[in-house]
């Protein structure tokens, strides 16, 4: 998702772009396009409309206009509405693989980015001028920069020399589509219960898309188990807020992790997206986040003459810096904060839901939260162009 964004960002510059895809668009296996739901913030929005696809994505996206949070079985509870803060919405939720349809159909317009999918790249040599790429096909590819979107576990990123530290959650999401005897009504419900996050998003179709935290013993049987006794265990833990639960669709389980890459850049390569940071879902910023480092990189590219140039490489890692270290922050210390089941804890986040409910400033800190965590804003989330 995060690597299809960054072509198209960069199909309006002089350059001439290669997206190198393993697995194939429109194929079932494929791991970021696949069954999941992502949540997209104001800011992301903002970028893709700015990149000419939000016109296409809006008809199968739907509007999330006020955030329920509560914690299972405590007194803590917090609601935020997108008027109260002069908002159309706080996000839109919007299927992985309808944004990736738009994505790769938007990009197969593009004369100056070439689509080499399925392909897989398979070795990395850097030089001072260049950097080569093996593909998998045999074939090698020269490049000024190599921007590695490859995944957590980035294959660019290992043979870069970057080093990357991985902490385990000891957590599964479990993810599938609900349908209710209510439709959607543009409400997410974000549930704090003793296995871990519950969160259901609305949907186009008036259904909810449910992320599910669990342990992964746990998470398996409920992969497993038949569709009623899916429905009522969700129903148990979830409670009524959304009506009855009446049908679940097709379940997917992703082991969750912190990974955390020590640089952003090395000789020629950048890292964006999942191989610079992959986050915990719990607040649904992963691809939000990944989206702003593609902003980031493609502006300074297009001001840029040689796009792999130190400087411009320490640019890019210095304007990213305060995003990235706010929102790995503020995502692992919330999961931290909801995983504990010490009395002091549960009170302190009970008290905390209460008084986040009667404070203003902080909810309007919250609904600012699509935006970043600083450093200055990228053109493409302010509607503007990638130069002026
Ligand atoms: C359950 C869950 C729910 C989430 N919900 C949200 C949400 O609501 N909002 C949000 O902002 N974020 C969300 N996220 C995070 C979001 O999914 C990620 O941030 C996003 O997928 C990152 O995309 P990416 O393109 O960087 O990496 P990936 O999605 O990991 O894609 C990497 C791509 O690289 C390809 N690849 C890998 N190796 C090679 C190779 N050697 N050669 C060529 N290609 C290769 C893969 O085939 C894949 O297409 C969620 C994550 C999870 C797990």
């Amino acid at each position: 998702m995060v690597g299809a964004s960054l072509a198209l960002a960069l199909a309006g510059t002089r350059l001439k772009v290669q997206l190198i895809e393993a697995v194939a668009a429109g194929s079932n296996e494929q791991p970021s396009f696949d069954e999941r739901s992502t949540a997209l913030g104001n800011g992301a929005r903002q970028i893709l409309s700015t990149l000419g696809v939000w016109d296409q994505i809006a008809p199968a996206a739907a509007p999330i206009r006020e955030i329920h949070v509560s914690d299972a079985g405590h007194f803590g509870f917090a609601r935020l509405n997108a008027a109260e803060h002069e908002l159309a919405a706080f996000g839109y939720t919007v299927n992985n693989r309808q944004l990736g349809a738009v994505l790769w159909r938007a990009l197969q317009r593009c004369p100056q980015v070439q689509l080499q999918s399925p392909a897989r790249v398979t070795a990395l040599d850097v030089g001072l001028q260049w950097a080569e790429l093996r593909i998998d096909d045999g074939s090698l590819l020269q490049a000024r920069l190599v921007v590695a979107a490859d995944g957590a576990h980035s294959l660019v990123k290992q043979t870069a020399g970057i080093d990357s530290s991985e902490r385990d959650y000891g957590q599964v999401a479990l993810v599938a589509n609900i349908r209710t005897d209510r439709s959607a009504r543009a409400i997410a419900y974000e549930r704090f219960t003793a296995t871990g996050p519950l969160a259901l998003l609305p949907l186009a179709d008036g259904g909810y898309t449910v992320v599910w935290t669990l342990a992964p013993d746990r998470a398996a049987a409920m992969r497993e188990c038949d569709e009623a006794e899916f429905c009522r265990l969700l129903q148990h833990s979830f409670g009524w807020r959304a009506g009855r639960i009446l049908a679940v669709g097709k379940r997917a389980s992703y082991p969750l992790a912190l990974v955390r890459a020590e640089e952003l850049c090395a000789s020629r390569v950048a890292l964006v997206g999942n191989a610079a940071q992959t986050l915990h879902p719990v607040a649904a910023q992963g691809f939000n986040l990944g989206l702003r480092d593609a902003a980031t990189l493609a502006e300074l590219i297009a001001g840029a003459g040689d796009p792999g140039s130190e400087q411009l490489l320490s640019q890019f890692a210095q304007r990213r810096g305060a995003d990235r270290r706010g929102m790995i922050g503020f995502t692992d210390q919330l999961v931290k904060l909801f995983d504990s089941q010490r009395v002091t804890a549960i009170a302190a986040r009970n008290l905390g839901l209460l008084l986040f409910d009667l404070n203003a400033p902080a909810k309007r800190a919250l609904s600012r939260l699509s935006w970043g965590f600083g450093g200055a804003l990228p053109r493409l989330s302010r509607g503007l162009p990638l130069q002026s």
